[in-house]
């Protein structure tokens, strides 16, 4: 009834195992894991009889402990194949399907289900239709099987095999990932017709959703692949478009440096030498280091001004009148500057002595080269040599260093922009030498007539043509020039300014110029003599100008905080007095030496030529009982001592009329000490001024403090002529010295020291050592001294002498 007409049945009672998840259609081998003990009692009561179990499903998986109710009626009957326990007292079972099986009922058991089932033995009779539904199901299994992954081809070949459309179904449903409810509709499916219907419908269900999935998927990756397609492109693309956009702004500026070269009116040398580096330019990356390198050379190249120049203007009254009006005084180095620029006139080139300007610091040197410059109408521009110690510098390094550059001379010219500038050689003498060569070299080679026309600069590497600069050197003292460059260049020696100079400069020069460089022209400021003489006696020590334009700048800085600070308040106008400027700069720096300052015993004025011009040198001697050791100290130690020794013969040779003890130097030890630290630029020419130190001090007669004195002494008592006597003087002038002992034979220099100050000073011409010390010497105590001695006529020890001297040192003159 129930199973139709075709398949017969049978009654069997079976143990029961309820199945989770998972439906075994009859031909189907399937392993089981088994926990549940009841389970297991079942497996093992089917042991003992003929292996045979019946395998039906819960309806819920969840449910541990089912009820008939919970487990569907149709089931498979099953054999086991296979049983294996496992340690853990769990069950792995192998069994087959056979049969379909329907529970009638089930039978009281305690242990585990015992059932009594109908089980099905399926007939079927062939015939067409069931043909050809076949061959449909196993068509679609197969597009299912192509579709599906997890089923292996071979699948299909077994499952062609099979004729009997009952187990088809039951083989090919165990296959397909079906909802268990589905697969149980399968089983349920008694009848095979039935059965295959409705199992191809599934296929053909399943088989539509795979189609979708591969569709879905297909799209995706398509899509993934198409949008990293796209990025990848637009990378290469992006990539590309650069470099071709480079390669463009590249191409733009080769021509445009070709067209650079081609304008630049080159020399023939540099021309071929431009083509042929453009020519490996254009082979070179253009980001390359190489390529940075060519071009920055190409660049120099061009930048330099081969052809280019200004036109020359040599009109002496034009450059007279400007000299004039850019510097106070310097009669004598304007009228050398004019005859020179008379000669260039003359020979219309400049092929003569380079001009060589030396002075101690600030005494309008640079200014001066600048107004040769403007007065020819030329292009200006300074190169500084202090310091320098590496031929490199003047003369550049090879391109083959990393970072090379040109020499200082080129690159002055480049920032000149014509090829006949005045180029100022500042600091000619403050170069130095080292192993890395002598910068001088270089110079000699800049500076030479004969060979500066081809003068090749390292980088450069072409002949330059440095013929038509002007070249002006300037230096603060002729020591330092090395020989061979002196030869080649025209001295022009500027000495320091009297204080009556700094005062008309200041007035006519620096103090507009301060104040239009500190914003203050619209402000009425006003400095009065006596303000600036106060800044030049009392803020300033120095041969030339330019601490003293410090200090204006200094005064003027304070006046234009005040201006803005009270702005609007006040009439806009200062007067500056000597008075406002040590309200404004402070305490005063330098005293001038006053006439109520005394001598004292051991300490005599020399004057001496330094670097920064002239200046007051101190010489200090001292003795204590000993056994007549000299020592000399100071910065000049050394070089003093000669003149010490010199100084010492003449006093031993006059110890009898000094009244000193004929074996004086035996019983002293005498230190004489230079304390001022500049060293004079042509020897010391101290002697009589330590001669006088050394008398004093033995003596105990303080010598005259408004005296100072210069001149090299001989053994004798000679006093021998000395250079630089114009910057003492003036030095001496400053310092308010009022009486100058100078050699004899230098009376001839006389005439270049300014009136101004032979009016305030007296100079004294000496030709030996005892009318230096007749002047020298506070005189009321030495004539006094000459008296003791004469009416004793006692050799007196040296320790003696200076007692008497306690009242006699007291009197001034
Ligand atoms: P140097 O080169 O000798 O060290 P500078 O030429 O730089 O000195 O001069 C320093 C300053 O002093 C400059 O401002 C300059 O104009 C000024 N100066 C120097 N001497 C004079 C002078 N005789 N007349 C006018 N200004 C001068």
């Amino acid at each position: 009834m129930f199973f139709g007409d075709r398949k017969s049945t049978s009654v069997r009672i079976l143990p029961m195992l309820p199945l989770r998840d998972i439906i075994v259609f009859p031909h189907m081998v399937v392993p089981l894991f088994v926990g549940r003990p009841q389970s297991i009692k079942a497996l093992d009561e089917a042991m003992k009889s003929n292996k045979e179990i019946l395998l039906a499903a819960q309806k819920k998986a969840v449910i541990d402990a089912p009820s008939p109710s919970d487990i569907f009626e149709m089931g498979t009957v099953g054999t086991i194949i296979q049983l294996l326990r496992l340690p853990d007292g769990t069950v792995k079972v192998l069994v087959e399907g056979k049969h379909r099986a329907r529970i009638n009922r089930y039978l009281e058991n305690e242990s585990h289900f015992q059932c009594e089932v109908d089980v099905l033995h399926e007939e079927y009779e062939r015939s067409i239709e069931f043909e050809a539904l076949m061959r449909s199901v196993q068509s679609t299994f197969e597009s299912y099987v192509k579709l599906n992954k997890r089923i292996p081809p071979e699948m299909l070949m077994s499952t062609a095999a099979i004729n009997d459309p009952a187990r088809l179904a039951d083989t090919i449903v165990a296959h397909l990932s079906l909802k268990l409810l589905d697969k149980q509709e399968i089983l349920e499916s008694i009848d095979p017709k039935q059965r295959l219907e409705r199992l191809y419908e599934f296929i053909q269900s399943e088989t539509e959703i795979l189609l979708v999935e591969r569709k879905i998927r297909t799209r995706v990756k398509k899509q993934m692949e198409k949008s990293q397609k796209e990025h990848y492109l637009n990378e290469q693309m992006q990539a590309i478009q650069k470099e071709l956009g480079d390669r463009d702004e590249f191409k733009n500026e080769l021509e445009i440096l070709e067209e650079q070269v081609q304008e630049k009116n080159l020399p023939q040398e540099a021309q071929e030498r431009m083509a042929r580096e453009l020519r490996k330019l254009k082979m070179m990356s253009p980001m390359s280091a190489e390529a940075t390198v060519v071009r920055g050379y190409i660049e120099w190249i061009l930048a330099l001004p081969w052809n280019e120049y200004t036109e020359d203007m040599l009109d002496l009254q034009r450059a007279e009148d400007i000299l004039g009006e850019d510097h106070f005084g310097l009669e004598k180095p304007k009228e050398r500057i004019l005859e020179f620029l008379a000669v260039q006139k003359l020979v219309q080139e400049i092929r003569g002595p380079i001009l060589c300007l030396v002075g101690p610091p600030g005494v309008g040197k640079t200014s001066l080269a600048k107004s040769i410059a403007r007065s020819m109408e030329r292009n200006f521009v300074r190169l500084s040599l202090g310091g320098v110690r590496d031929e490199a510098e003047v003369r550049g390094h090879r391109r083959t260093y990393i970072g090379a550059l040109p020499g200082k001379i080129i690159q002055s010219l480049r920032k000149a922009g014509a090829n006949n500038p005045v180029m100022l050689l500042d600091e000619i003498d403050k170069m130095s030498t080292d192993f890395r060569g002598d910068p001088s070299s270089a110079l000699l080679e800049v500076l030479d007539p004969e060979q500066n026309h081809s003068f090749v600069d390292h980088y450069v590497d072409l002949d330059y043509d440095l013929s038509k600069v002007m070249f002006v050197a300037t230096a603060n003292s002729l020591d330092g020039i090395p020989m061979p460059l002196r030869d080649r260049m025209e001295i022009i020696e500027i000495s320091g300014y009297t204080e009556y100079d700094k005062l008309n400069i200041a007035q006519s020069f620096l103090v507009a110029k301060q104040l239009k460089a500190n914003g203050l022209t619209d402000v009425n400021v006003s400095f009065t003599p006596d303000a600036i003489s106060t800044l030049i006696n009392h803020y300033t020590k120095e041969s030339g100008v330019r601490t003293l334009e410090r200090q204006i700048a200094s005064v003027c800085r304070k006046i234009a905080r005040q201006v803005v600070q009270k702005d609007g308040e006040k009439p806009r106008s200062y007067k500056v007095s000597d008075k406002r400027v040590v309200k404004l700069l402070g305490p005063v720096k330098f005293r001038k030496k006053s006439q109520a300052d005394k001598g004292q015993v051991g300490v005599v004025n020399g004057l001496a030529v330094t670097m920064a011009g002239g200046d007051l040198l101190n010489v200090e001697v001292t003795h204590v009982p000993g056994k007549g050791k000299l020592t000399v100290t100071g910065k000049l130690g050394d070089v003093m001592k000669e003149a010490a020794h010199a100084a010492m013969s003449y006093v031993r040779s006059r110890a009898n009329e000094l009244g000193l003890s004929s074996d004086f130097y035996s019983l002293v030890d005498l230190h004489i000490h230079y304390p001022e630290g500049a060293i004079p630029k042509d020897g010391p020419s101290a002697g009589i001024t330590t001669a006088t130190a050394l008398v004093s001090a033995l003596t105990g007669i303080a010598a005259r403090n408004d005296v100072a004195m210069t001149g090299e002494i001989t053994l004798r008592g000679r006093v021998l002529p000395i250079g630089g006597l114009r910057e003492k003087v003036i030095a001496a002038h400053r310092m308010g010295i009022k009486t100058v002992l100078c050699p004899k034979e230098n009376e001839k220099d006389q005439h270049e020291i300014p009136k101004r100050v032979l009016e305030s000073i007296d100079l004294v011409f000496v030709e030996h050592m005892d009318e230096v010390l007749a002047h020298a010497m506070e005189t009321e105590g030495f004539q006094r001294l000459l008296e003791t001695v004469r009416n004793h006529s006692v050799d007196l020890a040296a320790e003696d002498l200076s007692e008497i001297t306690v009242e006699t040192s007291s009197s001034t003159h």
